[in-house]
């Protein structure tokens, strides 16, 4: 499979990236993002950690790309932190929606759906409006594999379905025992109750592939 939603020491992870990218490797997987929690306060410091990396990607085992998952910012302030990722050198963007387990504001998936990002994590409750949206703008809904988030996971594929907006399948990892392999994406994918469970691990590879041509 391929993660585009892990999380390092560069934020509230456990891990640095180099052990990241090999736990992933080890386990048969494709392609990694580093995608860890941003506000102002320090999003250029992330990127400005995580692009010591970039150069020396190709002598790492896996695709590896870099980025932010901006998190807790007042939905009217998504666009300009989202802006702020891409000047900053980001090179795949996700937003921290409204999962059911956090006090994630309310508005920050329908703000989110507006910018220019990659992932919706986590959408929670998403309503059909907003995921209509993330069609539009070419928006990922993410399924996910962490504990908590994934209790909206059923809804997320159900809406997705209906709709017709794309999934994508993550771990949100923070620890070495949250990194899956493909067997177990497959099988998360199916408890969510998703259908073309090929075109979601296609899809994971389509960001990939794009973001790292950046
Ligand atoms: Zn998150
Ligand atoms: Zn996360």
């Amino acid at each position: 499979m391929i993660d585009l939603h892990t999380h390092s020491v560069f934020s509230d992870g456990e891990l640095i990236p180099s052990e990241m990218i090999r736990r992933m490797a080890e386990l048969g997987n494709e392609g990694l993002a580093i995608t860890d929690h941003a506000d102002f306060t320090n999003l250029s410091w992330i990127m400005q950690n995580l692009r010591n990396l970039m150069d020396l990607r190709d002598d790492y085992e896996i695709d590896v790309v870099f980025g932010v998952e901006i998190t807790h910012v007042p939905p009217n302030l998504i666009g300009r932190a989202v802006e702020l990722a891409w000047k900053e050198g980001a090179e795949i963007v996700v937003v921290h929606g409204e999962t059911i387990v956090e006090p994630v504001k309310e508005g920050t998936n329908f703000a989110a759906v507006q910018e220019e990002i990659d992932i919706l994590a986590h959408p929670g409750l998403i309503d059909v409006e907003t995921a209509e949206m993330a069609k539009e703008n070419g928006i990922y809904l993410e399924i996910s594999a962490r504990k908590g988030h994934c209790l909206t996971n059923g809804h997320v594929a159900r809406i997705s379905r209906e709709v017709g907006c794309e999934l994508v399948v993550n771990t949100d990892a923070h620890s070495p025992e949250d990194f899956i392999d493909t067997e177990m994406a497959v099988r998360i994918l199916k408890g969510a109750g998703v259908y073309d469970i090929e075109r979601v691990l296609m899809n994971s590879r389509k960001i990939l592939r794009k973001r790292l041509k950046r």
